[in-house]
C-alpha cells in the first residue's frame, strides 16, 4: 500500500501547469534538491516513476533536453552526461556554465508571484516527505546543502511559510509539525485532497478525546455514586447487625432495602424506584437520616 507521503506526491504529479514561467520553476525545484545538480552530471532519482516521468516532460518542455527514466533497483532515475545537454538545463537555469556553483537559489527564476509555490512543489516532489494523518503531524524536506536550505527559508519566509530548520549529521531539514501550516503548505503546492485529510484526521482526533473526556468523567461520577453508596450500605448492615430493622422508622425502611438491594444506583435511579417515585433532595433526606440513627446505632456499642 502507498503511504501518505506518497500518495500526496502522485496527487501533485497530476497537477496541471500550464504558465511556462511555473514549468520552469518546478522544474527547477526538481533539480536543486535532486541528488546530483552540475555542470558533470544531473541524477534525479525517486521511488515514484509518476515524479520521474513528470520530471521528464519538464526537462523536455523547459530546456528542449531528451531524457529517458532508467529503473535501477526500485527506484527510477533520469540522468544527463552529456555536455550539450547540461548545457541547456545549466543555461535555462540562468547559471553561467564555468562558475561550477548550482546549489544556490536564483531567484531570477521565480520572478513572478504564481512561481514560488510551482518551485516548493517541484522541491516537495524529489526531497520531501509527509507523515499519515493518524501520525503527529510532520513534513519536512531534506537537502544536503547548508547555503540552499538557508535560502529557501528565506523565499518561504517572503511568501508567509514559516518552517523550522535543523542540522542532522548529513543534512538540513526544513520541516512543520503544526498541522494547520502543513495544510496551508499541501493546498498552495495543490495537494487539496491530501490538505483535506490531514484536516480530517484532525477533527477524528479531537472528536475521540472529547469521547474519552466524557468517559472518564462518567467514570469519576460513578465512582462518587458507588463510593458514597458503599459507606451508606456500610452503616446500614452494622446498625442491622446492632439493632435489628426495627431502629428504622417504618417510613425509612423501604429507603432502607432499595439502597442495600441496589448499591451501584445513583441518587437519581434509586428515587425512581419508589413506589410512587420520590424527588432527588427527598431521598437525600431519607438517606441522611438513616446515616444518622446508624451513626448513632454503632456508636452506643460497647
Ligand atoms: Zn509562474
Amino acid at each position: 500500500m502507498l503511504s501518505f507521503s506518497a500518495k500526496t506526491k502522485h496527487e501533485l504529479c497530476r497537477v496541471q501547469v500550464t504558465r511556462p514561467c511555473c514549468r520552469t520553476a518546478e522544474l527547477y525545484g526538481m533539480l536543486l534538491f535532486a541528488p546530483v545538480f552540475s555542470h558533470r552530471e544531473i541524477k534525479l532519482v525517486s521511488e515514484q516513476n509518476a515524479i520521474i516521468r513528470r520530471a521528464a516532460v519538464l526537462l523536455h518542455t523547459v530546456c528542449g533536453v531528451y531524457a529517458e527514466p532508467t529503473a535501477s533497483g526500485r527506484r527510477w532515475m533520469l540522468r544527463l552526461t552529456e555536455e550539450d545537454d547540461l548545457r541547456a538545463v545549466l543555461g535555462r537555469m540562468g547559471y553561467d556554465f564555468k562558475s561550477h556553483i548550482t546549489y544556490h537559489l536564483n531567484r531570477n527564476i521565480l520572478d513572478h508571484d504564481c512561481c514560488p509555490a510551482a518551485f516548493l512543489r517541484g522541491v516537495f516532489l524529489m526531497s520531501g516527505s509527509l507523515s499519515s494523518p493518524e501520525k503527529k503531524c510532520h513534513l519536512e524536506i531534506k537537502t544536503g546543502h547548508a547555503i540552499l536550505c538557508r535560502e529557501v527559508m528565506s523565499l518561504m519566509l517572503d511568501i508567509g511559510l514559516a518552517p523550522k530548520v535543523t542540522e542532522r549529521p548529513t543534512a538540513w531539514l526544513l520541516y512543520w509539525k503544526d498541522s494547520g501550516r502543513v495544510e496551508d503548505f499541501l493546498t498552495m503546492l495543490g495537494a487539496t485532497r491530501a490538505a483535506m485529510a490531514l484536516m480530517e484526521a484532525k477533527v477524528e482526533k479531537q472528536l475521540r478525546n472529547e469521547v474519552n473526556r466524557q468517559v472518564n468523567c462518567e467514570t469519576a461520577n460513578l465512582l462518587k455514586v458507588t463510593g458514597a453508596s458503599t459507606r451508606q450500605i456500610a452503616a446500614i448492615e452494622k446498625a442491622l447487625a446492632v439493632a435489628g430493622l426495627e431502629v428504622f422508622p417504618e417510613n425509612l425502611r423501604e429507603t432502607v432495602d432499595l439502597r442495600v438491594a441496589h448499591p451501584s444506583a445513583s441518587l437519581a435511579e434509586l428515587a425512581a424506584m419508589f413506589d410512587p417515585p420520590i424527588s432527588k433532595p427527598g431521598l437525600n433526606h431519607r438517606l441522611s437520616r438513616i446515616m444518622e440513627i446508624a451513626e448513632r446505632v454503632t456508636q452506643t456499642e460497647p
